[in-house]
């Protein structure tokens, strides 16, 4: 009798282990009226796409406290958050992101209090010896909210 929780017990986690591993590619950021944000992301190389969900669990409408999600290398997220800033206003907060910004890997929409938006990107032409950050390009929150985004 023992012996057969046992093996129901190894095979649950076999079960449980295989969830894990294709949880790697599907990432969640849960933010709200504030600046809250992860410090780091990071996903195997071996992920065809990676699926971003963004949520947003505040009560603010997006043009107040609006937040996104935007990938770029560390090195153009200055520059692709000031633009950024000045498309917010301009796109009546629906976007964060000047059209076709080829510095932009991935993005999603803006978002507002009880919204929640997700994008699914390739990995194809990165690397995981570059370095990548993601931000919230909503003006005035990308030096709070950014963190480095991994590739393991
Ligand atoms: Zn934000």
């Amino acid at each position: 009798m023992k012996k057969r929780i046992l093996h129901v017990f190894g095979i649950a986690m076999l079960l449980l282990s295989g969830t894990t591993f294709a949880r790697g590619c599907d990432l969640s950021v849960e933010t709200g009226d504030g600046f809250t944000w992860p410090s780091s992301l990071s996903v195997p190389s071996t992920c065809s796409t990676v699926t971003l969900n963004l949520s947003h669990s505040g009560k603010m409408p997006k043009n107040v406290m609006g937040h996104n999600w935007v990938l770029s290398r560390t090195a153009d997220k200055n520059a692709v958050a000031m633009d950024g800033m000045k498309v917010a206003s301009a796109s009546g907060y629906t976007t964060a992101v000047k059209d076709n910004d080829d510095r932009v890997i991935a993005h999603t929409v803006l978002i507002g209090g009880g919204e929640s938006t997700s994008i699914t990107f390739s990995l194809e032409g990165l690397s995981a010896s570059e370095s990548y950050t993601f931000f919230c390009s909503f003006p005035g929150h990308s030096s709070l909210m950014k963190g480095e985004f991994k590739i393991i």
